[in-house]
């Protein structure tokens, strides 16, 4: 399959459209906590939080920004040896910390070699203005975008997941981050206990108002190291069969306009820690999935084909 044959907006086809090439990104952790962890909203953080704060394929945090990019870089150099980078502050709230140090992190990653822009996953209620003044700063400067994990729109799922902020923090933080021209990438959560199928797409449907850049989907997984597996254990509720996952991602990408940027559409568990549903482990065949089920509805979502493509027919299929 050509890096253009997706039915939908994928990161990978934005960012060789953008760049012209193979762009890969460069998972970091750089030390910070979160205010849900360090006692300022909660202790125990979001319910499905893992012990390296949602970034379980990040660099070590006891390791040098520097040097986790490179030992990144040189693991990933055999499958992509041209490629360039971005990097990816993921692990815990990277927005949270004096502003001296975030200002210190940030130029140390960009001052990397091959690197194409800069990712900075964090919480909507850790974005103050002087805060909002450095991400708008380096966006002139580099090609940025800041991720926020929403997951839903529902205020008795958001206070199952124990999310810690409400959905006007959430639309504040998206709308401040739009003016100083930031792109925006949002992460959703299909499959969260209680809600139907409709209470999935109408939080699509949410995020496909807002204007915002991209969007993260995956199913709910249990990884072993969370608040969710105790609960789990304790309160056993379904999960997603594959078939099931398929159709509502499936409805989810044909609510999203064509111009949001699919990130992910499936999860990303760490193997020996996933608990549950062990199907998404097979990530290639969740993909096939998706792409057999969007061909069967031929449904479209997304990207045209290059105006340069001498093929140039429309909608890529
Ligand atoms: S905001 Fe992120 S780092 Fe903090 S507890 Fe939730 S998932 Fe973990």
């Amino acid at each position: 399959m050509n890096w253009y044959d997706k039915r939908y907006h994928t990161l990978d086809y934005e960012l060789k459209e953008t760049f012209g090439q193979k762009v890969v990104k460069l998972s970091l952790d750089a030390g910070f906590t979160c205010p849900n962890r360090d006692g300022t909203i909660g202790e125990r953080g979001c319910i499905f939080c893992g012990k390296k704060g949602s970034g379980d394929f990040a660099g070590s945090r006891d390791t040098d920004i520097l040097e986790q990019m490179e030992e990144q870089k040189n693991r990933l150099s055999s499958k992509w040896p041209n490629a360039k980078y971005i990097a990816y502050f993921q692990s815990y709230t990277n927005t949270y910390a004096p502003l001296k140090v975030l200002r210190q992190r940030y130029e140390t990653a960009l001052s990397g070699t091959d690197i194409a822009g800069m990712a900075v996953a964090t919480r909507p209620d850790c974005l103050p203005a002087e805060v909002l003044g450095l991400l708008e700063e380096l966006a002139q400067k580099t090609f940025l975008w800041v991720e926020l994990g929403l997951q839903t729109i529902h205020q008795k799922s958001a206070e199952f997941i124990r999310r810690g902020y409400d959905l006007e923090c959430f639309t504040k933080a998206v709308n401040s981050l739009k003016d100083k021209n930031i792109r925006v990438v949002v992460h959703l959560i299909l499959g969260l206990p209680g809600e139907s199928d409709k209470d999935m797409l109408d939080t699509v449907k949410f995020v496909s108002g807002l204007g915002v850049w991209g969007v993260k989907l995956h199913m709910l997984y249990i990884q072993k190291d969370t608040d969710l597996y105790d609960y789990y254990r304790a309160h056993p509720f379904d999960l997603f069969t594959y078939d099931q996952y398929i159709n509502v991602v499936c409805n989810a990408l044909e609510i999203l306009p064509p111009e949001i940027v699919v990130h992910r559409v499936t999860g990303d568990g760490v193997k020996k820690l996933l608990a549950a549903p062990l199907w998404s482990l097979d990530k290639l065949r969740v993909l096939s999935g998706i792409d057999r089920e969007l061909k069967r509805r031929n449904s479209f979502q997304g990207i045209k084909w290059k105006k340069n493509n001498s093929q140039s027919q429309g909608r890529i299929c």
